[in-house]
């Protein structure tokens, strides 16, 4: 049975193409099935920070059944990629190796994070004195898909957040992970840790609340990711309390973020949705709104939610030619009505009717 797929993407022309087996191809002859009419598409929603491992941020282990679950509802409600950032375990891995891949979002994923001894919740990362790192690194490439997630910084008692590892030791984790074909990615939330990441040359900044504009030219310059998570920040200001020292830390952060995004968007950073624990991957928009929110431009949201992770990952455009064919459809165009983003009208992966 032939489906025929009139895609309108919400910015540039409207095309029409057949999906054959999992694939796009050129339409020819008649079509059994025509979709896609008067609706507007998006290859899908992306989370590209996402703990697909537990529901909430209470640090337990990975619930195997329940990340199945919540691989299956994100595609569901429109999520074709995933980037997992890690966790104390490897469920998410073994989520990708137990789903066929049109069961669930494509997911590239971190397996156990890395940070210093003593540099993130007891128990939690394996912890890496910084002369090991480069090691370690390769050991968590292998583990990991595509991915290895770095704890960048964490608070000690009295001091504030302190930088778990040097910029040179960042530097030779990047050039390892690149040996196993991995990027690196780094939870930092302190002031100074952005500077050294983006200078390492690591692939993603997630938080990234005190990036500089002088940062933001040189990720921007090699078309780095930013998954700044707005509304984890919001939730975790809200649980230290705004009067605290780490929540006036945060706000101090968010206050920065306010004025950057644009910028950065504008300067060639991918700025990029991620959930991180608060609600589940399918409730990716809610973050998207949360960014224009803090000052993108509706267009630069909806990529960040969506096209612009495509690009970051350097992966073949959507909607092209023997691409696989996901399309995600929505009843009106989400750049002039945003909300349409929770509620897609169908989905449509590896060419099967989600
Ligand atoms: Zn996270």
């Amino acid at each position: 049975m032939t489906i025929r797929v009139h895609i309108t993407p919400p910015q540039g022309e409207p095309l029409v193409l057949d999906v054959a087996g999992e694939r796009w191809v050129e339409p020819s002859g008649e079509a059994e099935t025509t979709i896609g009419r008067d609706l507007w598409a998006l290859p899908g929603l992306v989370d590209a920070h996402s703990h697909l491992a537990v529901a909430r941020l209470d640090y337990g282990p990975g619930v195997f059944e329940e990340a199945i679950e919540r691989a299956r509802m994100a595609l569901a409600h429109g999520v074709t990629l995933l980037i997992d950032k890690g966790w104390r375990d490897d469920t998410t891995i073994r989520v990708i190796d137990a789903l066929e891949e049109a069961e669930r979002p494509d997911i590239e994923a971190a397996s156990v994070l890395l940070a210093a001894p003593g540099g993130y919740y007891p128990g939690f990362a394996r912890e890496v004195a910084g002369r090991d790192l480069a090691a370690q690194v390769v050991n968590a490439a292998e583990e990991g898909r595509g991915w290895v997630k770095l704890v960048g910084d964490w608070p000690r008692r009295g001091v504030g957040p302190v930088a778990n590892f040097t910029e040179a030791e960042l530097r030779s984790a990047v050039e390892s992970a690149a040996t196993r074909g991995a990027r690196v990615a780094i939870h930092t939330m302190a002031r100074e840790v952005p500077s050294l990441a983006v200078a390492a040359g690591v692939q993603s900044i997630e938080h990234g609340l005190f990036l500089t504009e002088e940062d933001i030219a040189m990720l921007g310059g090699r078309a780095g990711m930013w998954v700044p998570t707005l509304l984890r920040v919001e939730t975790t200001i809200a649980q230290l309390g705004e009067t605290s020292s780490g929540g006036r830390l945060l706000e101090d952060g968010l206050a920065n973020v306010r004025g950057l995004l644009g910028t950065a968007v504008e300067a060639g950073v991918h700025v990029l949705a991620g959930t991180d624990l608060v609600g589940t991957p399918a409730d990716v928009a809610d973050e998207a709104l949360k960014l224009a929110e803090y000052g993108l431009g509706v267009d630069q949201m909806v990529e960040a939610v969506s096209s612009s992770a495509w690009a970051a990952l350097g992966r073949p455009a959507p909607f092209t030619v023997g691409s696989p064919a996901d399309v995600v459809l929505f009843p009106a165009n989400p750049v002039t009505d945003p909300g349409v983003l929770r509620h897609p009208v169908m989905v449509v992966r590896r060419g099967r009717v989600v």
